[in-house]
């Protein structure tokens, strides 16, 4: 029995082992022995995840040493990387290659497989999240395959496979969608959330990236606009709210305070309104609360599991400190964002039942229907994803 615990510290697990796989065909090995074995497997990136997508007691796989970009195809602005290459690790050699990720979120520790399995998202009403920006990828699965899956090759294991929630097999590599390299300068204010929200509506679409920490108990809310720019990057590297660089060095943030967060997607336009809820919630239950809740926004995308599928979308997270007890106060956020239509986050906490969220996901019978093709014995669950299936 081994020991596993996430980013946090508060997701937990004792797996009956943890490997760790660097190559494509130790990955295709261990999928196939599990299988055979009759145990289950679950895949771990960088942990980050809040929600309990790895604990299993069958065999935890790391993936993170399966790393490093595989080819660049710079007329079609592809890239091909494996699975654990960090989020930060591209922004050197896609830049040499003149390119750069479409978005990228508040943070650069992730894997690409792990970021994509939960729809990891940046801000920007243009702007979907990472899952969507996935053109194909390749799965070891249950029966020993490597299957490769793309919008022309298995079009209806990528169709589902680009949210995967490590649950069609261990991911090894992924191809991602991007853009021209580009710089951005950002711009940070202070304002009180009355007078944020005065603007809000419209002014998340005056800037490519928009977003907000608002600090309740100070009523400060730290905002930050962030937009493409022609300006020569300047180094040294300002401080958050003021730089001026490419955009790999600057959309993503150093956040090392461990903290437990909820956070869900809500109809763009219900944002503002959903935001003034919380500050209600917060000044009845939690007056004190010296966390932050942060603001930001998302394209529709069609992607089948996503928070943003078919809807723009506006997102509010709740922080608490890794110690506190988060449970009272997430539950009481949670029914307001459930009376906003609200869908959670995939890697942050939530209580929701798989009846939940089959009604808040429109393709939900039809994302598990592509999984359990892939893997009939639920080799790839865990209990947490077999009781939302299980409703
Ligand atoms: C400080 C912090 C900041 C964050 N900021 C943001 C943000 O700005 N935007 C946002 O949307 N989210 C954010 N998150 C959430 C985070 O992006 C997601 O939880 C993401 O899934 C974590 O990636 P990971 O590599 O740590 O994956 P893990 O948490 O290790 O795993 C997540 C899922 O991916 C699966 N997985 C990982 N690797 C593989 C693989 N090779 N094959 C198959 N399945 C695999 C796992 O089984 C699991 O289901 C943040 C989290 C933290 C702690």
């Amino acid at each position: 029995m081994q020991r596993w615990s996430n980013w946090s510290g508060k997701v937990t697990a004792r797996p009956a082992a943890i490997h760790f796989v660097k190559s494509e065909t130790d990955a295709v090995a261990l999928a196939a022995a599990t299988a055979r074995a009759g145990s289950t497997i679950r895949s771990v990136g960088t942990a980050h995840s809040h929600y309990p997508l790895v604990p299993t007691d069958g065999t935890i796989v790391d993936v993170s040493g399966l790393s490093g970009v595989i080819s660049i195809d710079a007329d079609a602005k592809r890239a091909r990387v494996r699975a654990g290459t960090a989020i930060h690790a591209l922004g050197l050699p896609l830049l040499d290659a003149g390119l750069g990720l479409l978005n990228q979120g508040d943070i650069d520790r992730q894997t690409i497989a792990g970021a994509t399995a939960t729809g990891t998202h940046g801000t920007g009403v243009t702007l979907q999240n990472i899952s969507a920006t996935v053109t194909g990828l390749s799965i070891a699965t249950a029966d020993g395959d490597l299957v490769r899956a793309s919008e022309d090759d298995n079009r209806e294991v990528w169709t589902a496979a680009r949210h995967h929630l490590g649950a069609f097999g261990i991911v090894t590599d992924l191809e991602l969608q991007l853009r021209d390299a580009y710089r951005v300068r950002e711009t940070g204010w202070n304002a009180t959330l009355d007078e944020t929200l005065e603007t809000l509506a419209e002014i998340v679409h005056a800037h490519r990236h928009f977003e907000f920490f608002w600090f309740p108990t100070a009523d400060n809310a730290v905002i930050k606009a962030t937009d493409e720019t022609d300006d020569p990057a300047e180094y040294p590297i300002a401080d958050e709210g003021n730089r001026c660089a490419w955009s790999h060095e600057v959309l993503s943030n150093s956040r090392t305070w461990p903290h437990s967060e909820m956070e869900y997607a809500v109809p763009l336009e219900a944002g503002p309104d959903c935001l003034a809820a919380i500050r209600d919630l917060l000044r009845r239950e939690a007056p004190e609360m010296p966390f932050p809740i942060e603001y930001r926004t998302l394209a529709a995308d069609d992607v089948w599991l996503s928070v943003a599928y078919e809807r723009p979308t506006a997102t509010l997270s709740l922080h608490m400190d890794a110690r506190q007890d988060d449970e009272p106060l997430f539950r009481a956020a949670e029914a307001v964002f459930s009376d906003f239509d609200g869908r959670p986050h995939w890697g942050k906490v939530h209580y929701r039942t798989g009846a939940d969220m089959a009604s808040l996901h429109p393709r939900w019978d039809d994302w598990w229907d592509a999984r359990d093709t892939l893997d009939p014995n639920g080799v790839f669950l865990n209990d947490a994803l077999r009781n939302l299936r299980d409703r």
